[in-house]
């Protein structure tokens, strides 16, 4: 292991950038928050005229509900309800079981588990039953002298989160660092199957990026049941349903205010919505990619997929409801068509992509070409994937623009997800380029020599 260390190939700026990361991303999200209920990129403190006041300008950002026990309380609740009420749910509901990757073992690995992954998918029907659930509400019993018991439903209260919402990003918060705390110390347990990038021995560096590839509880587990994986879980439930959740919040609640829903409102949610509907329709395609094949599951999935998502993607729905911009119908339907278009290029090459790593003979893409690689895999090189070698995120990109255009251009705050997504996404093909040259080799050269560009044909 020793030279192994010696040769370790630290991401993200090495441990001081994981440090700064741990600490700088949980602030970002709490001043988000603000930006979008003031309407533009507002630090109150900095304009303090004493320390008194700076630090309790500071506090209400930074720590919100702190100074109210019972409103930390009733938040935490929530946040930790949901995420059982994702756990019970999932594990009811009927599944399809699916296998994931091949997994490598180091040679002195000590406990082999199964070469391939056991995942229980049934994201789809999670995300239509708590829809459902929002919509018509929980049952509970009501007595009455001429009926007897009967069962009703009740609304579900979405009042806590509408108005504290940074309140239940600070609890979503903490319970993301006791989480990623939980799977460091677990992944010391002999016999985990270690992240090749996660275990570089310096704690803040490997806490960060995740040291166990694939954590679960044993098998046998009475509350999670068989199959429950912490990163697949965590990846697609309480995080994605959670952002369209909160849209939906922040709809209701313009409609209680306003006493109707925005055009840009409207279409926020049913953009974001299709989105999220479309992860978990689509959630097998996860099995292959980089996060669970590749990333051990630390603070940063943990952070990103349970508070990042649900709390920052949901900016434009939290800005609309205090700033709507009443945006003409020809607006609305020129976003539309950006939508469309970016949807179109998101959804046809990552379906290409699937269908041909699960048949390359599916006659939906026998015709194109490809690059028979050493490693075994084949690269198509026609197609989407002919054009460019991340034509999927472009469309990604382009969708994400259209979500920011619901808002207006009176200010930048709303336009932070088109800005933070393009840097995620420069840096993910970066990884991604970086990965396949390793697995590839010269493959991997001779694609980058048949198709060279990386995001616009022709462009770049
Ligand atoms: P990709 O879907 O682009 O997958 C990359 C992998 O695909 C490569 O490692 C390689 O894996 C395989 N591959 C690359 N080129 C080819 C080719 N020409 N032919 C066949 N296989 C190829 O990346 P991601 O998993 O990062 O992203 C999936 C989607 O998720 C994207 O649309 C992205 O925009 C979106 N996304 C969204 C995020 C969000 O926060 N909203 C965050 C991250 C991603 P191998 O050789 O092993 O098959």
């Amino acid at each position: 292991m020793s030279d192994g260390k010696k040769s370790f190939e630290y991401e993200f700026g090495g441990p001081i950038g994981a440090l700064g990361t741990i600490i700088f991303l949980p602030l970002v999200t709490l001043h988000l928050i603000h930006f979008a209920e003031v309407g533009h990129i507002d630090i109150p403190y900095l304009k303090s005229t004493s320390e008194e006041e700076c630090t309790y300008v500071m506090k209400d950002i930074l720590c919100p509900g702190c100074s109210d026990r019972t409103l930390i309380i009733r938040c935490a609740s929530i946040i930790v309800g949901w995420f059982v009420y994702m756990v019970i749910t999932s594990r009811i509901l009927p599944a399809e079981f699916l296998q994931g990757s091949t997994l490598h073992y180091p040679p002195d690995h000590s406990k082999k588990s199964p070469d391939r992954l056991i995942y229980r998918i049934n994201g789809h029907l999670l995300f239509w039953c708590t829809m459902l659930g929002i919509a018509i509400g929980y049952p509970s019993l009501s007595s009455s002298s001429s009926n007897g018991v009967q069962i009703i439903f009740q609304p579900i209260s979405l009042h806590l989160l509408q108005n504290n919402l940074d309140t239940c990003a600070l609890s979503t918060i903490i319970l993301c660092f006791l989480l990623s705390l939980f799977l460091y110390l677990k992944s010391f347990i002999p016999g985990a199957l270690l992240a090749h990038g996660g275990n570089s021995g310096n704690p803040i560096y490997d806490f960060f990026m995740g040291r166990e590839l694939n954590p679960r509880p044993s098998p046998k587990n009475f509350f999670f049941g068989n199959y429950f994986d912490w990163k697949e879980f965590c990846e697609l439930r309480p995080g994605l349903i959670g952002w369209e959740v909160l849209n939906l919040c922040f709809a209701l609640k313009q409609y209680q205010s306003l006493g109707y829903i925005s055009g840009s409102m409207f279409l926020i949610n049913i953009f974001q919505g299709i989105y999220v509907w479309d992860a978990l329709y689509q959630e097998r395609a996860i099995l292959t990619t980089m996060d669970i094949t590749t990333d051990g599951f630390g603070y940063m999935l943990c952070f990103g997929d349970l508070a990042w998502v649900p709390f920052t993607y949901s900016l434009q729905a939290q800005y609309l409801l205090h700033h709507d911009p009443g945006l003409h119908l020809f607006s609305l339907f020129a976003i539309i068509g950006i939508h469309a278009f970016g949807y179109f290029i998101f959804r046809s090459a990552n379906s290409q992509k699937d269908a041909f790593r699960r048949d390359p003979n599916d006659p939906s893409v026998s015709n194109l070409s490809f690059l028979q690689t050493k490693r075994g895999t084949k690269l198509l090189t026609s197609g989407w994937w002919g054009r460019a070698r991340k034509i999927n995120y472009t469309g990604d990109w382009i969708m994400g623009l259209s979500w920011c255009l619901t808002c207006g251009f009176d200010s930048i705050v709303p336009y932070y997800y088109a800005i933070y997504f393009a840097i995620l996404l420069i840096h993910r093909s970066v990884r991604d380029d970086f990965m396949c040259q390793e697995k590839y080799g010269d493959d991997w050269e001779e694609y980058k020599k048949i198709v060279p560009y990386r995001f616009i044909p022709g462009i770049i």
